[in-house]
């Protein structure tokens, strides 16, 4: 079994999900007292954000590229970046460590394709929604993405920062989820990407209408498949 290496703590909401799961499926694979080796790096979620909302995005990769290099050092075989609006700064990560990077887009569009999926609606941070990063990696991989309207874009992002991130998962911002996720259907969304590490927390497979691809699960079950080959 590879060793899995995770940045982790953005937020250490969604860090504890990747753990469970990642640990579930060594168990499920393998059986028995198996579990997943990790090595977990886990930064201050509030300078990450805070850098984030200023738009000084190389700070924030110089964080993320030490977190890597200390994964490496501690003997991990591949990484984890375990949030999605942090793969802005993927390419500069991989290339501070030798090891190979999982690439959360990556694992996603798999999921969409082996689906055939082909116009799916994406939910995350605004930087996720709105920046070209995660769009252009997918339409790249034959996806086309649509997001939400402007003022459901900035609902999605606040109920993230100021709840999911916090631990808070209110109904009333489960129904709001839904409903966004109703007009992309009504739009021609055949699936939502669930962008952000939290949401799965908020939304379960089954609410709305679409199916939903929760990318903190998806990149968890990759990881487990790359570590035991
Ligand atoms: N975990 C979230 C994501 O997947 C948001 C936190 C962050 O900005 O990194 O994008």
């Amino acid at each position: 079994m590879k060793t899995i290496g995770l940045i982790g703590g953005m937020s250490w909401e969604s860090t504890q999900v990747y753990y469970r799961l990642l640990n579930e499926h060594v168990k499920q694979r393998l059986g028995g007292h198996h579990s997943a080796k990790v090595v977990l790096v886990s930064v201050d979620f509030a300078e990450i954000a805070a850098l984030q909302h200023t738009g000084n995005w190389d700070a924030t990769a110089a964080i993320l590229a030490d977190a890597a290099q200390a994964l490496e050092r501690a003997g991990a075989d591949f990484i984890l970046i375990g949030t999605n609006t942090m793969h802005k700064v993927a390419d500069e990560v991989a290339a501070a460590v030798s090891v190979p990077l999982l690439h959360i887009i990556d694992v996603t569009a798999a999921a969409l394709q082996a689906r055939n999926i082909t116009r799916v609606g994406l939910l995350g941070t605004q930087f996720t929604m709105e920046q070209a990063f995660y769009r252009a990696r997918l339409e790249a991989q034959g996806i086309t993405v649509m997001v939400p309207e402007p003022e459901e874009r900035a609902l999605v992002h606040r109920v993230i920062y100021d709840e999911l991130c916090q631990g808070q998962f209110l109904a009333a911002s489960k129904q709001a989820y839904i409903k966004v996720i109703e007009g992309l259907a009504a739009q021609g969304a055949e699936g939502v990407i669930l962008g952000c590490t939290e949401i799965g927390m908020l939304l379960q497979h089954g609410d709305g209408p679409l199916p939903l691809f929760d990318t903190a699960e998806l990149h968890a079950e990759a990881a487990v498949s790359m570590a035991l080959g």
